[in-house]
């Protein structure tokens, strides 16, 4: 009876794909299967000396373990999964992908030693018009599969940084410094954290936070990003046909 009214209700309301628009079947959640089968996947997945763990490296922050689950590229139809929860007010779609990032490395033993996941904080100012912090979203999809507590609070976001896009790496690291204060040490002392982001584009913002938590002191790091930015991917590594040009 259940089964039937959830198809009769799909009937009268329509979902739709995240991604390409089309619409979803009964079983279908967020994405059709035809768009989940085509990630854009970043396939670091029992990678060490991946991309993420080398961008904290660059302030020579070391990881236990960091990983990212998509590739991010603004021309791909794939960035829209990021529109709906940053812009479109969709945090369900967070959640769907944090799960799913989850149990890609679950089995792998991503999660073994983990005490807690802090998601990278915004601004009261950008929460209050969003609603909600999308990156604790993606951390709420994370504790559905692994039971792991999400941990709100501990870093605080004093203030908003202006974009990155037209800055130069050292213009970067100065628009980030300071925006976020560790406000409960008491909190991550002693454990392994889990901190989590929902878009790496140039690092600085990670960066930033992962150095406010590791002034609590005695802090293991692991990171999770639900995406890279594929200018990240090409410089580590290129395309085929980049290299090719370049032999
Ligand atoms: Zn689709």
């Amino acid at each position: 009876m259940r089964q039937w009214l959830k198809r009769l209700f799909d009937i009268c309301f329509p979902r739709y794909c995240v991604v390409c628009g089309s619409r979803l079947r009964y079983a279908e959640t967020c994405t059709c299967v035809r768009c989940l089968l085509n990630l854009p996947l970043t396939r670091f997945k029992g990678r060490r000396s991946n991309v993420v763990e080398r961008i904290l490296w660059d302030e020579r922050i070391a990881t236990q373990r960091a990983n990212a689950f998509l590739k991010f590229d603004r021309l791909s139809p794939y960035c829209q999964i990021f529109y709906h929860f940053k812009y479109w007010s969709h945090p369900q779609v967070a959640v769907y992908y944090g799960r799913l990032m989850a149990l890609d490395v679950r089995d792998e033993g991503f999660f073994e030693g983990i005490d807690l996941i802090v998601p990278v904080p915004l601004s009261r100012r950008r929460l209050g018009r969003r609603g909600y912090n999308q990156s604790e979203r993606i951390a709420q999809g994370i504790r559905q599969v692994t039971g792991l507590p999400v941990q709100e609070g501990v870093v605080v976001r004093c203030v908003d940084n202006r974009t990155q896009t037209r800055l130069t790496a050292e213009e970067r690291r100065q628009n980030v410094a300071d925006i976020f204060r560790l406000a409960r040490p008491e909190a991550v002392c002693g454990k392994h954290v889990l901190l989590v982001d929902d878009v790496i584009t140039t690092g600085s913002t990670l960066r930033a936070c992962a150095h406010a938590l590791l002034e609590a002191g005695d802090v293991r790091l692991s990171v999770m990003g639900l995406a890279v930015s594929s200018y990240h991917m090409r410089w580590v590594f290129p395309e085929p046909c980049e290299a090719a040009q370049g032999q």
